[in-house]
């Protein structure tokens, strides 16, 4: 059946007075800024302190956009007879956001969480050269980092938080303890037999002379030596 001449018409003004009388959605940015959601992908951010430059992010990032520099230096051994070790120190770090895809595999992959994602995303350029974010600049995203979201009612417990409860209890434990003296954890230390009773006769007062028996049985200088014995 062939349409009524001015259908086409009326059905288009239908759309839009309908389309009127809707609430708007148009965000007026960068007037209003977006309500976005807390963990979106903006932009990423180091914390350096973390970060034993592994290489691993720049490793699986698919776009090649993580440029890491560093050398090694030699930390000298803790205790006298330990060994030196080697540590690698952070030169550079940069991430090109001109290149970078968003997938997020750096942060996923990276074992120390040094990497984080910011909602921030206002940092367009007019140059793409400063697109490539480097260490102090990534650092800055840090702060910017939401908090995590609260854990489910429930939940078990971090392991990181149920190890430094453990930590703490032991220590608590030790300082209620007596523990025994210096001298004698040091021979314990030293696999000395019985160091415990040397270490406590050490701390006994001294007795006078008279009062041991070996001394009785010695012959005092002023005392003639007995028969039996000459
Ligand atoms: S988000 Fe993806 S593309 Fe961007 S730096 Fe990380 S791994 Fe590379
Ligand atoms: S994976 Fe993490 S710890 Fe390793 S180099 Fe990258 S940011 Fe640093």
């Amino acid at each position: 059946m062939a349409p009524l001449p001015g259908s086409g018409l009326a059905k288009g003004l239908a759309v839009t007075l309908r389309t009127m009388t809707k609430k708007t959605v148009t965000e007026q940015y960068p007037d209003a800024q977006p309500e976005l959601p807390p963990r979106t992908r903006g932009v990423i951010g180091l914390f350096e302190e973390n970060c034993t430059v592994c290489m691993l992010c720049a490793r699986e990032c698919p776009d090649w956009c993580i440029y890491i520099d560093s050398h090694k230096e030699t930390v000298p051994a803790a205790t006298p007879g330990g060994r030196d070790r080697s540590r690698n120190v952070l030169d550079r770090f940069a991430i090109d956001f001109s290149l970078c895809m968003y997938c997020g595999i750096c942060i996923e992959v990276c074992p120390f969480d040094a990497l984080f994602w910011s909602p921030e995303f206002e940092y367009s350029e007019t140059d793409i050269r400063d697109l490539t974010h480097e260490r102090d600049k990534l650092r800055e995203w840090m702060w910017t980092v939401p908090a995590p979201p609260a854990l489910d009612p429930g939940a078990e417990e971090p392991k990181e938080l149920t190890a430094a409860r453990k930590t703490a209890d032991k220590l608590a434990a030790q300082q209620e303890t007596p523990q025994p003296p210096e001298a004698s954890r040091e021979a314990a230390r030293a696999g000395e037999p019985h160091a415990d009773e040397q270490a406590r006769a050490a701390e006994q007062p001294t007795r006078p002379m008279g009062d041991s028996k070996q001394q009785t049985d010695q012959p005092r200088p002023d005392q003639p030596e007995q028969e039996g014995r000459e």
